[in-house]
């Protein structure tokens, strides 16, 4: 079983993933995050709203899942968006053989709107997509994509409110050039 869960900053993707896994009983589950990603903590899946559970760092140039017995049951993944695909999609294919579930989220697109990394091609494949939404900084309006607020070309570059805010298709041009 393959859920992924999409959609921009601030909208709540990790906070699902980890109300997901509070559910779960002790001890079948592990919780993956990317090695890139340190904003709050190394061995920690945390929200920005600071909800955390440990995680196990998830190596983006060779994923692969380690610590995984027969108890383990399901996989949780956070940050789709920074793996390639053609690296995450064969090693999560792999546990689905062995059935277990895995439970993804990411960003479905980059701060211009281009789609980022693994999160569309998994949500395309998946059992269940769910899309999440944040609310424009502008209009209040459904927000899909993600404007930078600083100004910074490299694709990946970690930051939080200071750096982001989160717009709906209409809004997007203004906020993104200012
Ligand atoms: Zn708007």
């Amino acid at each position: 079983m393959l859920i992924i869960v999409s959609g921009p900053m601030f909208a709540g993707k990790t906070t699902w993933l980890l109300d997901y896994a509070s559910k779960l009983p002790q001890g079948t589950y592990k919780l993956f995050k990317p090695n890139i990603d340190s904003r709050y903590s190394d061995d920690k899946c945390v929200t920005h709203d600071g909800k955390h559970l440990p995680s196990l760092n998830l190596n983006v140039e060779n994923p692969q899942f380690t610590d995984i017995g027969d108890k383990i049951r399901t996989i949780l993944i956070d940050e789709l968006n920074f793996f390639n695909k053609d690296k995450l999609i064969p090693v999560i294919n792999k546990q689905l053989k062995l059935k277990k579930t895995i439970v993804g989220a990411g960003l479905n697109y980059d701060y211009q709107k281009v789609p980022f990394g693994s999160t569309i091609p998994l949500a395309k494949i998946a059992d269940q997509s769910i899309e999440l939404f944040s609310v424009c900084d502008k209009c209040g309006g459904k927000a899909r994509h993600v404007y930078r607020k600083i100004h910074n070309e490299n694709r990946i570059f970690l930051g939080a409110a200071d750096a982001y805010g989160t717009s709906c298709e209409i809004c997007w041009d203004e906020l993104n050039n200012n």
